[in-house]
């Protein structure tokens, strides 16, 4: 697929789900692509947020790009967080201290992203706030002066060993779940859906799609 095939799809599954056009944005994830590709690719189709999950390709690029709007959709380490400085979104906060990190070197900076929560999904063990101490960790890091936008999840891998229509059902039920946790802490963006699962994200919601593979074959 190219990027306006997977915007066209984006249309369609949002008009088969009864949703406004263009309300499931495309993050545009660049990770791996350089900076000729993405021009090519993705900026020459329209502007679209970028979402880079390694914090060093990340400030490389934006130092040679600073006007293109940069998203951080990686896992955050302490030491890292110094490289985050051109991002506008980051999308996958797991942690009172993260966010904590991220407002004291917003304050050298002298502007700060926006954040997102991520769910644990419920099977992985490694990455996520539990659904029990989503409410807990949202107050922890709405402390921090800092704006909390929505939530963030993936799908397991273990839906790969899945047969398709089951693996489907899981991750449609996944996303369907974390829309109503957003819903019910009044959060309205919701970063859900990659190449193989944006489908399901859309039909629960989603309001930012997460894109890679699909946009650069
Ligand atoms: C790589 C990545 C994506 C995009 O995945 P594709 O399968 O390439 O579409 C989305 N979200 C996160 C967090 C990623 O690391």
């Amino acid at each position: 697929m190219s990027l306006p095939e997977v915007v066209a799809h984006l249309r369609a599954l949002e008009a088969e789900a009864g949703r406004e056009p263009g309300s499931a944005r495309l993050v545009a994830v660049t990770k791996g692509q350089d900076l000729e590709s993405i021009e090519r690719q993705v900026l020459a189709h329209g502007s679209y947020p970028l979402g880079e999950g390694r914090a060093q390709e990340l400030r490389d690029k934006a130092a040679e790009r600073p006007d293109w709007e940069w998203h951080y959709i990686g896992p955050l380490q302490r030491n890292k967080i110094k490289y985050l400085r051109p991002v506008t979104l980051v999308h996958a906060i797991e942690a009172v201290w993260q966010a904590e990190a991220i407002a004291e070197a917003a304050a050298r900076w002298g502007h700060a992203p926006d954040l997102l929560l991520q769910l644990h999904n419920g099977e992985e063990q490694k990455h996520g706030v539990l659904a029990d101490e989503l409410a807990d960790t949202l107050r922890g890091v709405r402390e921090t002066g800092l704006t909390v936008r929505g939530l963030m999840v993936m799908a397991p891998d273990s839906g790969a060993d899945l047969t398709p229509p089951e693996a489907e059902t899981r991750i449609l039920r996944l996303f369907t779940e974390t829309a109503q946790r957003a819903h019910d802490l009044g959060l309205p963006e919701l970063s859900m859906g990659m190449s193989g699962d944006y489908p399901q994200a859309v039909r629960a919601g989603a309001t930012l799609v997460r894109v890679g593979r699909s946009l650069f074959q």
